[in-house]
């Protein structure tokens, strides 16, 4: 290098760091004032979760925060009572079994500390959610999987329970007919939940459980039980979940990519809408599938936004629990 074309090279790794720090300055910028943001006086809690069993899961979320519960305490009471309801085919243990006719569970959850919990591909557990956080609790580990998670569930009291769900059973047998492996998820064949709340502090935690894609191969795993995937948390920022083909979630880690865009100073709906234009930009059958996000910043805004019209939530606010149609990207 001679003399001049070194001052050209240190000018201009000068510039490129100025405009690198100017960046961040604006990042740091955008990330404080999303940190300010604080929940309004007159909010006392609020709770936003997938789909229309939501409702249920919402009423049971609030009556631990009436009893005094924490964020992290609604969120497992909320799942719990959808787990625990055997007509619902796609969460706990009524849930479609996958094409070898195993029922196996996913379930995650996060608290306000970003600790985290996770277990995967679960067999005869009634509340992978209540697993999940006992992972997060008791382990020096964020995921367990398949036998190891059912052993550490019996190590940890848990009673297994070899429940079938006849109306299950019937619908697998149907499906065995065909054996048609569609692992496509749309409009219909969903109900995952993931449930956000915010409890009396202004504390935020997730949870996200699923008995996953019907029918699915044995072993796989979707975006659920995924911390970043299925679910993310973040205290200072805001929270997001996700329902749908999990496949495209993963790939794109939506929901830590919801909160993500949150930091940078985007409204809750308006990240939930960039989470799905990804998703649309790296898929080419995006019009094949579902995917659903739910964001919260801690203000108590929210959003939603899904690949396909249908995906309904439920919000409880300000004492009103209710039932909202979330806007869509196809109409
Ligand atoms: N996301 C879930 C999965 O891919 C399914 C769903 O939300 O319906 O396993």
């Amino acid at each position: 290098m001679d003399r001049m074309e070194r001052r050209k090279f240190l000018w201009g790794s000068l510039i490129g760091s100025g405009a690198l720090l100017a960046n961040s300055l604006v990042n740091q910028g955008w990330a404080q004032s999303a940190r300010k943001k604080k929940l309004p006086p007159f909010l006392t809690g609020l709770v936003i979760s997938t789909w229309n069993a939501g409702l249920t899961a919402n009423e049971h979320a609030w009556k631990s925060l009436l009893e005094g519960g924490k964020a992290l305490d609604m969120v497992e009471k909320g799942v719990n009572a959808i787990e625990a309801d055997f007509t619902n085919r796609y969460v706990g243990l009524g849930g479609l079994p996958d094409r070898e006719g195993h029922t196996t569970l996913d379930a995650c959850i996060m608290d306000s500390n970003g600790m985290a919990g996770s277990v995967m591909c679960v067999e005869q557990v009634k509340y992978p959610s209540s697993l999940a956080r006992l992972v997060m609790e008791k382990t020096p580990h964020v995921q367990l999987v398949g036998e190891g998670a059912q052993q550490f569930a019996v190590e940890q009291g848990i009673q297994l329970d070899n429940y079938v769900s006849d109306e299950a059973q019937k619908m697998y047998e149907e499906w065995l007919q065909k054996s048609e492996y569609k692992p496509i998820i749309n409009a219909e064949n969903h109900d995952t939940i993931g449930l956000l709340a915010i409890d009396r502090q202004g504390d935020l935690a997730g949870v996200c459980t699923t008995s996953g894609m019907a029918y699915k191969m044995r072993g796989r795993v979707g975006d659920s039980p995924i911390i970043g995937a299925g679910l993310y948390v973040d205290n200072e920022i805001g929270a997001a979940t996700a329902t749908g083909l999990g496949e495209a979630v993963v790939r794109t880690c939506g929901s830590f990519l919801v909160v993500e865009l949150m930091r940078q100073g985007m409204d809750p709906q308006r990240a939930c809408e960039s989470a799905v234009e990804r998703i649309r930009s790296k898929h080419t059958n995006v019009k094949d599938f579902q995917v659903g996000f739910l964001a919260v910043n801690k203000a108590g805004e929210i959003g939603a936004f899904s690949v396909q019209p249908g995906f309904t939530y439920a919000l409880h606010k300000n004492g009103i629990n209710q039932i909202f149609n979330a806007p869509s990207m196809f109409k």
